[in-house]
Parts: structure tokens; sequence; C-alpha cells
């Protein structure tokens, strides 16, 4: 068990400490979630626990993921674990017993764009200005009310009747209805709803009550009260419950995260064993002291201080630029400097640094574009992870909209989306017709449009375009299982006239549309590869949950940029915290609440405990925010470090133009070649064309298969293949069969 050996002996304490509930509770970067692996890796390796037994549960993906492969490395991969993120696993539970609610299990899962469009459609409906009541702030406000279970029928009583309660009421109600009847559920409904089906039926409860005989919970600071019931219930029958977590940490208050939950577990479970972790494995003692004087400040706290073996390191190097340009000119060329291959570490190392050691970490994810063309002028890769923005382009939206037609089609959201991208001749008007004839009829939009008097009321254009759609979206859901979800992409991309209508445009704007396009065939083909087998619900799921910091890849070499929230958990031996200006950092809505300022300064505290080696803390003498310049005040958290800990204040010194980018520009970013991207293209063509061509076999034929191997033809009658295969006789539809003659 060399595992073991690598822990100090509290961690050891913890990891072995198997039985009953446990709290473990500590600072950052003190092994928590270390220990947390090594737990479930000694509760399998060592006590034989059945992987089955054991749920471990997380806040992002990427944490999840990482806790997943470690364990993996422990004690070796392919076991059946569930190790996921709150809504990963309630999203599971909820795709096998969503019935007890009256969901079909091949719900929708809506995100955030999906959300706005309902609410702005609902808007519509009922003639609210959408400019005075924003739907970002109705979707605010159906949003607390399902984490504190208030539903819509609830809510008069809760809120009064009165102009612009009565006008919340019925937005929330008719966002209720819209999700049923679209058999969809938001993020919120994954907790929510898992929790009802646990109330609702109690033999749903006892069947994961008794699975999970084992259950765990990083970062516990920040459960909500739903995501706090939901362990307590799965926890009541065993009462083995290991959480962990960290009461400076917790930075979702305004989210609804409870720090009474950790605060108060002794009390929840009596008995509880607690251990404190008190060594910080992960920077500098100059790292540490920072962050210890800024939370030391907070008077709701438990006091307790971290030590590290580590020596005093670098100081935290202060700036103070001239405006937010020169600010993030001055972080990208600190970069360059570093990375440019000679930098002399205090203890006389010398090494250049990669660039993916770096991380800009912001307060708002506003501030990203100002270093993203700092950085680019130096030619330094980097990646923004942030805001879900890749997944909230338009082309993603739409082709995922066509894929969850495919999974699921009574998904009117998504046909309405989809239905006239590219054109088919339906215009706006039309569409609402449509929608209004079906939700009269009662039935799904995707129904009505099969109807053929319904087509051909329409005008001949629109008519044909709609029957090619409702058939290339059936013949895919009929075929899905037949085919890999890459095929089910390229031949829906194609066949629909979207990759036909970005070429027609062929402007430099399509042209970056292709481009992102044919990226996203690279997060399928990445899916397939790690979970073989996968279908397209699983991998809609998937992509739907995705949070933010999911794109942060370890291996690539890039500067990392994210909001300071994404970095929970995190660590980066170089980091950058910019904007250390009051009104931004705290931002000036932290004043607004009374436990605002604290909040904030968790939120500092966990900024600076990212950081292994060495910190920079920048901030601007001026700014110009959304259009306005202002001069600002240097972040009062700056003023709360001691002062012995930092250096370098004062104004930026400007470099002569020149010199300011000459040491960068030797570094070059290999950009992605244009040919790779035209063989993608060719690659989705061909893919697309050769399903179509599946025609052409007859009996006899001798023929491959992607998913199912070599195989023969049996039979065809035009529409359907019959063909034989290693695992069987299959029926493949003519025209969406990705046969190859062998
Ligand atoms: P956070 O509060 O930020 O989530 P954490 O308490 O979960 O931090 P980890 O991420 O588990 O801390 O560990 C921080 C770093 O310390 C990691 O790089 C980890 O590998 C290292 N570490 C943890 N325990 C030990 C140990 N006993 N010996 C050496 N290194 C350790
Ligand atoms: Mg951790």
């Amino acid at each position: 068990m060399e595992y073991l050996n690598r822990l100090n002996d509290k961690q050891r304490e913890a990891a072995t400490y198997t039985e009953g509930p446990l709290l473990i509770l500590a600072g950052a970067g003190s092994g928590k979630t270390s220990t947390m692996t090594s737990r479930i890796a000694y509760l399998i390796d060592a006590k034989g626990v059945d992987p089955y037994n054991i749920l471990a549960v997380t806040f992002t993906n990427k944490a999840a993921k990482e806790m997943r492969d470690r364990a993996e490395q422990l004690v070796g991969s392919g076991l059946n674990m569930w190790i996921l993120t709150f809504h990963s696993a309630c999203l599971r539970i909820l795709r096998s017993h969503a019935d007890v609610l009256g969901y079909g299990r091949d719900f929708s899962v809506y995100d955030p764009t999906d959300q706005k469009t309902l609410v702005k459609n609902l808007c519509k409906d009922l003639q609210i200005d959408t400019k005075k009541f924003t739907p970002a702030y109705f979707l605010g406000v159906i949003s607390k009310c399902k984490e504190q279970r208030i539903t819509p029928k609830q809510y008069p009583r809760e809120f009064g009747t009165d102009f612009k309660e009565e006008m919340i009421h019925k937005v929330y109600d008719g966002y209720e209805t819209a999700l049923h009847k679209n058999n969809a559920m938001d993020f919120d409904d994954l907790l929510l709803n898992t929790v009802r089906v646990f109330e609702n039926d109690e033999s749903v409860l006892l069947k994961y009550q008794n699975r999970f005989r084992y259950i765990m919970v990083d970062e516990y600071q920040d459960t909500n009260q739903i995501q706090y019931t939901f362990i307590r219930m799965l926890a009541e029958q065993h009462r083995n419950l290991c959480v962990v977590g960290d009461d400076d940490q917790c930075i979702y208050q305004w989210r609804g995260a409870d720090i009474r939950n950790i605060l108060e577990f002794e009390k929840d479970f009596p008995g509880a064993k607690v251990v404190k972790l008190e060594q910080n494995y992960r920077s500098t003692a100059n790292i540490l002291a920072a962050a210890h004087s800024v939370i030391s400040h907070n008077t709701e706290r438990k006091a307790k201080k971290l030590w590290t073996s580590e020596d005093g390191g670098s100081k935290i190097t202060h700036f103070r630029a001239r405006d937010e340009r020169e600010e993030a000119q001055y972080v990208a060329s600190e970069i360059s400097r570093l990375t440019a291959g000679s930098y002399t570490l205090e203890e006389g190392r010398t090494e250049g640094r990669r660039y993916s050691d770096f991380a800009i970490l912001y307060r708002t994810n506003a501030q990203s574009r100002t270093f993203e063309e700092a950085l680019s002028r130096r030619n330094i890769p980097y990646r923004v992870l942030g805001g879900l923005r890749y997944y909230d382009r338009k082309e993603i939206k739409d082709i995922m909209c066509y894929m969850r037609l495919v999974s699921n089609r009574n998904d009117d959201l998504a046909l309405a989306r989809v239905i006239n991208e590219p054109k088919r001749g339906i215009g706006a008007k039309t569409i609402e017709k449509l929608q209004t004839l079906a939700s009269v009829r009662g039935e799904s939009l995707f129904d009505t449009l099969m109807d053929e008097a319904v087509t051909a009321s329409l005008s001949a254009k629109a008519g044909a375009g709609i029957r090619e759609l409702t058939d290339l979206i059936s013949s895919f859901g009929d075929q899905q299982e037949n085919l890999r979800i890459s095929d089910i992409y390229d031949g829906l991309l194609v066949r629909s006239g979207y990759m036909k209508m970005l070429e027609d445009q062929n402007n430099l704007e399509s042209e970056s549309r292709i481009e992102n396009l044919m990226e996203f065939k690279s997060v399928i083909i990445d899916y397939e590869e790690q979970e073989p087998g996968i279908t397209l619900p699983e991998f809609m799921e998937r992509i739907a949950l995705l949070a933010d910091v999911d794109n942060h890849d370890a291996g690539e070499n890039a500067v990392v940029l994210m909001t300071l929230h994404s970095a929970k958990g995190l660590e980066f031996p170089f980091v950058f915290m910019p904007g250390m200006e009051d009104g931004l950092f705290p931002g000036w809505r932290a004043f607004d609440r009374p436990d605002g300022l604290e909040e904030e300064r968790r939120l500092c505290y966990v900024g600076i405990t990212r950081a292994k080696e060495r910190l920079w803390m920048t901030s601007a003498e001026g700014r110009t925010i959304y259009g306005k310049f202002d001069f600002t005040r240097e972040s009062q958290f700056m003023q709360e470090i001691d002062p012995k800990l930092l250096e370098g204040d004062g104004v930026y010194q400007k470099k002569p133009a020149a010199n300011v980018f000459a040491d960068g520009a030797r570094e070059k970013t290999p950009f992605k070649p244009f040919d790779q991207l035209k063989y993608a293209r060719q690659q989705t063509r061909q893919n697309a064309a050769a399903m179509q061509q599946s025609e052409s076999f007859t009996a006899g034929d001798l023929v491959n298969h992607p998913k199912f191997g070599d195989g023969q033809v049996l039979s065809t009658d035009g529409k359907i293949l019959r063909v034989r295969f290693a695992d069987g006789e299959k029926k493949l539809a003519v025209g969406f069969a990705p046969l190859k003659k062998r």
C-alpha cells in the first residue's frame, strides 16, 4: 500500500478511518482531495469494498475526472465506481427513475442558453418588457425558488401578489409548464427532482441507500440545501459519510451554498470523527503567509493556521500599472521573460518554464479580453476557460440542437431553433403558427410536422424542406444504435445543409464557424475513444454538463485564463491575480450584502492559495469598464497583506515600444495549419457521402462497418439492408449505413 506511505500521519488516519461519519476540515493545499482519493483506494484495496458500493461527489467535471484518474492509478481502471459531480450523479439516477415524477426517461437537459430562450419566449407571450426585467432576472428568481423548494403554486403565498410578484409567478409557472411539456429539466431540476424521486418512492431511495455503503463529498463547504438533503438521505442507512472541506473556501453563498452544512456536520452526524490537516504541501511559506494575513481579517471563521516545510520562496510581486492595457502587457511580458529559457530560480536552478505553468485568475469574465489581446500580440498560446463560451457559440448550439432532436424528437425548443437554419423558407410567423397548432393538438412540434396535411398547407419550398428535415431526423433517430456519434454528426452537418450554408457564405466569420464545428468533431471523437460504446443521449448529457473548467487540458502547453471561482481545487506554479482594485475585487456588489465582503475575501484566499511558487497581484490606476474610464483605488485586500511579503510596488515602467515586444516575439505559436482543417472537412463530406451511397450494395457483398466490423449483405429491398456481422444480424437503413465494400 504504497499510497498510504505517501500520506502524513493525519492524512493516513483519515484515509483509513472507514466506518462512520468523518469530517476532514483543513485549509487549502493540505491534501484534502489527495486524502480522499487514497481513501477510495484503501476501501477497495485493503477493505475489499466493491467499487460499486462507493459514491464520491464533487463540484466540477474537471475535479471529478482528476479524482477518478488518480483513484484508477491506485487501484486499476475500468471500475464501476461513481466518482461524479452532483449533477451527473443525479442525472444518472433520474435516467432510471424520472418516471416516478411523470417524466420520460429520455428527457432533455436545458443549459442556461436554452433556459434564456424559453424565458424570452414566455416574456413575449406575457408582454413583459425584457429591457426592464431581463430573462436573467427571472431565471435568478426561479433558481432561488427551486433551491428553497418553492413551487409556482406556493409562490403567491410566499411572496404576495403585487404587480411584480404576480408577473414573476406567471413566468415561473409558464416556465415549469413548458419544461414538462418538452420533457426537459434544467440544472436545478436535476438535484431537486432526484430528491423528489427519493421522497416519492421509498424503494428507489432504499435501492441507492443499499448500494452506496461509502459516500464521500469533496468541497463540502459549498453544498447548498438540496445537495445537503440529497447526501443526507443517501447516507442515512450506512452512515459511512466522509466530507471534506475548508470553511475558508466557501465562495458560493451567493448561489445558495450554506456554510452551516460543514460547520454543523458534527451535530448532524453525532459521533462524527473530525480530522484536521495542518501541513500545506502546495505553496511556499511566503504565499501561505499572504493567504493567511488576508483571511485572518474575516471575523466569521474557525481559527486555523497552515504551515509548510517549504522555505520562504519569492515574495509576492505587486504591480500597479497605468491602465488595464499596461497591466495586461506587463503580465504578458513577465510570462515571456520566464518562458524564454533562462529563468533562474532563487535556489539557483535554471530553467525555462512552460506556458501551462501560468494561470491568470480574474474576478470577472469580462477581464479576459485585454489579456487575450496582450498574449496574442506576443504569440503566447493561451486558453480562456469560462462562461461555457465555446458551447455558447451559435454554430455549436445549432448542431447540438440537431443532435438533441435525433435523441429526443419531442424537444420543441431544439426544433424551433433549427427549423429554418439553414433557410428552408419558413419564417418566424410560420414557426409561431406551427407551434400554436402543435400545442392546440397537444402534441410535439415534430409530430405536427410529420403530418402530411400540415406540410401540404405550407409553401412548396417550406413543405419540401420540412419533409426533408423530419426524414433526416427520424432516420438518424431510428438508426442511432447502428451508428457512431461521429457518423451521425457528419451526416447531420452535411445533409441538413448547414455545412453548405456556411461554405456559401464564404467569409471570415463563416470560415471560423466551420473551424469551430470541426473542432467539435474532435470533442466527439475524444469521447468515442474514451468511452467506447457511448450512446448519443449519453454523449449529449456529457456535453450539457460540461462546466467551464473542463476545457482545461493540463497537457496542453498554454497559459490558462479563468475566473477565480472556477480555479477552486486547482493549482499552478505561477499565478497572476490582476484587477486588485476596490470595486472590481472586492466587487461593488459585495458591499450590498452582510457577508459580501467576507465572501470576497475567501475568494481572494482561494486565489492566493492556487499558487505553488510565485504570485503576482496587479492592478491599474485607471480602467475602462463598459466603455467608461475611471481612476481606481487599490484593493483593500492588498493592504491586508503584510508589506514584508510584497516586493516591487509603484507604476510599471514602460519600456520603449520596440523592446516591449522584442523578448517574447522569439517564441512562435504553432498555429493549427490550414491543411488540417481542409482535411477534416473532406472527411466529414466523404463520411456523409459514404452513408448515402449504401444503396449500391446487393446481396452477397462483403462489407465493413465502423462499429460492427466485417459483414456480408444478406438482402436489400432498397430501404433496409440486412447485414450479417460477427455479433449478429443488423437491419441498416439504406442511405444511413456507413458501409464500405471489402
Ligand atoms: P484545496 O483546498 O485547494 O482543494 P487540497 O487540500 O484538496 O487543496 P490537494 O489538492 O489534495 O489539497 O493537495 C495539494 C498538493 O499537495 C498536491 O500537489 C498534492 O499532490 C500535494 N500533497 C498532498 N499531500 C501530500 C503529502 N503527504 N506529501 C507530499 N505532497 C502532498
Ligand atoms: Mg481539493
